[in-house]
């Protein structure tokens, strides 16, 4: 069944991971796939990375997981240095291994560049080519960033930016990572407002590691810090086994809240790393994977 749909009839979960530089990586990703796997996602997505780098990977961890055949595949695709020509050959390698759910994004631009130096200059007209030359082939999904995207003047501006990829042809919506629920609602009361329709899946990313949250949120992204994770940072920034206790238990509750709003989705940025996320998981009481395993050693 195309995600879209799921997220019409009930709450759609999923994962996100990424495809990592090295062979031990790769290895220690299979397993954890096969631990995510037991948890029974909708699907998972693969992210990509800017320019292309990493290419390889990238089709070699989306071919892993269409064999699998546990769930739905979802390939990451920006438009950071594509040619129409280029999004064509890669679209069919995708289509070759057997992908149906494509992310059109933009991408991250990298240091130094202030375009996408290719033929497309944002992320809805790589909907509507894919759309364009592909049809009903792919289910298209688009990003937004609930508490607006840090390059975009305003959210009114913004959200005509999020209404041209539905109108290009977007089927559902996932969103960049909010910790402020509150935000989140404004936001989704906002875009319903200007027409914005379709299904909306909600990016959570566990709070795990001290330096990788405020990466996530701070680096590139602007992303709000709300008082009781600003606390948690605090108590717990020199102590790391606390810190990744006291995050799990506030990932647990963000993922309950939002629930708990009746969100269509519900996405889990892994960062690979599957045990703290069934653990998390656990104590949503979002799953309780049925096989039962000795705890392993992650990379
Ligand atoms: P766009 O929709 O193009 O928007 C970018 C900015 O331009 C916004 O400020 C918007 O308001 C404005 N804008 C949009 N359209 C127009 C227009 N037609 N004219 C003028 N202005 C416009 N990055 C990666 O590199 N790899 C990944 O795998 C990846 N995965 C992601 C997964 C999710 C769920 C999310 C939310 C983000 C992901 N990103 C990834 C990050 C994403 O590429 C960045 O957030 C990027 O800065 C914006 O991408 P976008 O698709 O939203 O761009």
């Amino acid at each position: 069944m195309k995600i879209p749909e799921i997220m019409n009839k009930r709450m759609s979960f999923s994962f996100e991971v990424f495809p990592p530089k090295e062979d031990k990586g790769v290895k220690s990703l299979a397993s954890a796939l096969d631990r995510l796997y037991e948890c029974e996602p909708d699907f998972i997505s693969c992210t990509c990375g800017a320019g292309g780098s990493n290419e390889g990977r990238y089709f070699e961890i989306l071919k892993m997981l269409k064999d699998a055949n546990r769930c739905t595949p979802l390939a990451h695709f920006t438009c950071i240095g594509q040619t129409r020509e280029s999004v064509r050959n890669k679209v069919d390698r995708l289509k070759e291994i057997g992908i149906t759910h494509i992310l059109a994004l933009r991408g991250d631009l990298p240091e130094g560049w202030d375009d996408t130096r290719g033929d497309f200059s944002h992320a809805n007209e790589l909907v509507s080519f894919i759309k364009a030359e592909y049809g009903d082939d792919f289910v298209v999904a688009m990003a937004a960033a609930p508490e607006k995207h840090i390059e975009a003047v305003s959210f009114e501006a913004d959200i005509a930016h999020l209404r041209m990829k539905q109108d290009a042809g977007a089927d559902f919506i996932m969103t960049q990572l909010c910790y402020d629920i509150d935000a989140y609602l404004r936001w989704l009361e906002m875009i319903r407002a200007a027409g914005i329709t379709i299904p909306v899946d909600v990016g959570v990313m566990p709070v795990i590691n001290k330096d990788a949250t405020l990466k996530m949120t701070l680096s590139t992204n602007g992303c709000s810090i709300p008082r009781e994770l600003a606390e948690l940072i605090s108590r717990w920034y020199n102590d790391p086994d606390g810190f990744r206790k006291a995050g799990k238990e506030y990932s647990a509750k963000l993922i309950q809240e939002y629930i708990n709003c009746g969100i269509d989705g519900l996405h889990i940025y892994t960062l690979n790393k599957s045990n703290d996320v069934r653990d998390i998981l656990r104590m949503a009481g979002v799953h309780a994977p049925r096989k039962k395993r000795p705890a392993a050693v992650e990379e």
